[in-house]
């Protein structure tokens, strides 16, 4: 009997794409893996579809979206897409890369997308069925991570739906997120100046290398990217970050010789940490006891990105 609590789960094949396309078009909610974690699409352009997603998400309207493209031609239509932009693309699109540009006067976005700003985030990702979908259906999509706002972000199809449940119209399986973490969101200001919003996969040092230019000092003015919220990814109980070992009271998610009841990576490896992280912290929720402890992280490459999301988490 199909469970109705929750929406139809379909793999993320031809047959999945269309029907996802389908739902896009006709203004509804698909959740669909990408290499980050799995985002909740709806139509860029519209604005009832763009507003079910805060609705499901109970997100702010503050908040605004990331719009997803194809490729830098799209983005054109959206965007002023100037030279530096053009070389993080020509460098990590497609990728999680999200580049923070100047939004087009004339662009067909809905208002809520960009809640307001003079700027639209916009990334081009690499994972088969996002690309599919954006193929089939022509049309720039709008997709936050596919949880609860402010909770822990999804890498599987189970997530979503123990997220979501009916909330989204559809969920495409493509098996968990290679990244696994959010992607690195970039802000090239007008006058040369650019920063890094949210660590992501793409590290400072590599955007530093194609921009040839020191980032500017972190002083955002106001609610910019609420990625940067002290509180979020909040996985329901306390977390304590650089533990050694377990109170008696916690579920350790260990790292390297660290054990623990869930281990980011035994061989401690970054990338498999990261790409671990949102799997072990939805256990860690789960588990039976009432704390949750993380071994210590080391804090270069994506250990960057890792330790940020943790500390939104513990906060
Ligand atoms: P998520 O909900 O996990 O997809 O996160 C999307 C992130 O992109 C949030 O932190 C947003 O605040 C950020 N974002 C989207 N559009 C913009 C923008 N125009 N300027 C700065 N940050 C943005
Ligand atoms: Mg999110």
């Amino acid at each position: 009997m199909a469970d109705n609590s929750v929406a139809p789960i379909v793999a993320a094949d031809a047959a999945g794409i269309a029907a996802a396309a389908e739902v896009l078009r006709g203004g509804g909610l698909v959740a669909v893996p990408t290499e980050t974690v799995y985002g909740l699409a709806a139509r860029a352009d519209s604005a009832e579809a763009v507003a079910t997603i805060y609705r499901a998400k109970g997100r702010p309207d503050f908040n605004p979206l990331i719009v997803h493209v194809p490729g830098v031609a799209e983005a054109e239509t959206v965007a002023l897409v100037g030279e530096r932009a053009r070389r993080l693309a020509a460098a990590f699109w497609p990728g999680p890369l999200t580049l923070v540009l100047p939004r087009r006067e004339d662009a067909r976005l809905a208002a809520a997308v960009t809640a307001g700003l003079a700027t639209v985030a916009l990334r081009c990702p690499a994972h088969p069925a996002m690309r599919a979908l954006l193929a089939a259906t022509a049309l720039p999509l709008a997709a936050p991570s596919a949880n609860r706002s402010g909770r822990v972000s999804p890498t599987s199809a189970a997530h979503v739906a123990a997220s979501l449940g009916t909330a989204v119209d559809l969920i495409l399986d493509g098996g968990p997120c290679s990244a696994g973490i959010e992607s690195t969101i970039v802000a090239l200001r007008e006058g040369g100046g650019w920063q890094v919003l949210r660590p992501g996969p793409i590290g400072e040092a590599e955007l530093k290398e194609i921009l040839g230019s020191e980032p500017a000092a972190a002083a955002s003015t106001g609610i910019e990217a609420p990625g940067q919220l002290a509180r979020h990814y909040a996985p329901g109980k306390p977390l304590r970050l650089g533990a050694d070992e377990a109170e008696p009271d916690e579920f350790l998610i260990g790292f390297g010789p660290v054990a623990g009841e869930a281990n980011l990576s035994p061989a401690g490896d970054l990338a498999e940490a990261a790409a671990q992280l949102y799997a072990c912290l939805h256990a860690a929720a789960q588990a039976q006891q009432p704390r949750i402890a993380v071994a210590p992280i080391p804090d270069f490459g994506m250990g960057v990105a890792i330790n940020d999301r943790l500390r939104r988490a513990a906060a």
